[in-house]
């Protein structure tokens, strides 16, 4: 019932002309299967991803906007400027945002809020600290980053959510949450989903793991019950990488 979901996070990587570079090659190995793909970009090479996987299955997703509709917020994207070149998603207090630029539970709330009202679905971030998973207490940390990301929205907008747990770490250290590890905690977010918003909406949500996946170790993520999809850092830099791991 849920479709598998596999997005790229570029991160600060890749120009236009790098960006056109990577789409015309993905596109060329992309034979359509029963996963969603996603790449998410930097704001500056979307508009040229829209025009390229224009007619494919392939979407395109933004890293970060602002919650206001619009004003004086010097260097800021709002959601309807996404919404016109085409975004299908956009990530949601990625880990390194909320570390360099200050994001909380509290902004991720309210970018939560303002996508759910447009036709751009979240991809929301949640994730422990080493010295937390250390402590015990990853699963306190998740659960209550979900409690306040997700603070009045209700099931009806909640369908439409893909989670991602990415343990901080996990990015970029190579060093994977074991299949196990991530399996455990996704059932977790998932028993979260169903005391927040009852089974049947909790059941319908995406629920990603994020963290040094590669083609080496995606089906081994993949297979994991409670896990739908992956959000691929590194990765996904590189045309025939990302393919492999969507064909796990
Ligand atoms: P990584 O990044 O795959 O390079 O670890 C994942 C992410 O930060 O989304």
């Amino acid at each position: 019932m849920r479709i598998p979901f596999i997005a790229g996070n570029w991160k600060m990587f890749k120009t236009k002309a790098d960006a056109v570079k990577f789409a015309e090659e993905f596109k060329s190995l992309y034979k359509g299967t029963d996963i969603q793909a996603a790449i998410c970009a930097p704001f500056t090479d979307l508009e040229a991803l829209a025009e390229i996987f224009k007619g494919t299955d392939i979407k395109i997703g933004a890293q970060n906007v602002h919650f206001a509709d619009e004003g004086a917020y010097t260097g800021e994207i709002s959601v309807s400027m996404l919404e016109e070149i085409g975004v299908d998603f956009c990530i949601v207090g990625h880990s390194e945002r909320r570390q360099y630029f200050a994001e909380t539970d509290g902004t991720v709330n309210l970018k939560m809020k303002r996508l759910l009202d447009s036709s751009i679905r979240p991809i929301m971030c949640v994730g422990e600290s080493l010295e937390e998973r250390d402590a015990g207490k990853a699963f306190d940390r998740v659960r209550s980053q979900l409690e306040q990301g997700l603070a009045d929205i209700d099931a009806e907008a909640a369908v439409r959510i893909v989670i991602a747990y990415e343990p901080i770490w996990a990015i970029g250290t190579g060093r994977t949450a074991t299949g196990e590890q991530a399996g455990q905690m996704c059932e977790f977010i998932r028993n979260t989903l169903i005391d927040l918003y009852g089974e049947d909406t909790a059941d319908q949500v995406i629920i990603q793991y994020g963290g040094s996946v590669k083609p080496a170790n995606a089906a081994e993520i993949m297979n994991m019950a409670e896990i739908d999809g992956a959000l691929v850092g590194g990765a996904s830099l590189k045309a025939k990488d990302f393919m492999e791991i969507i064909d796990f």
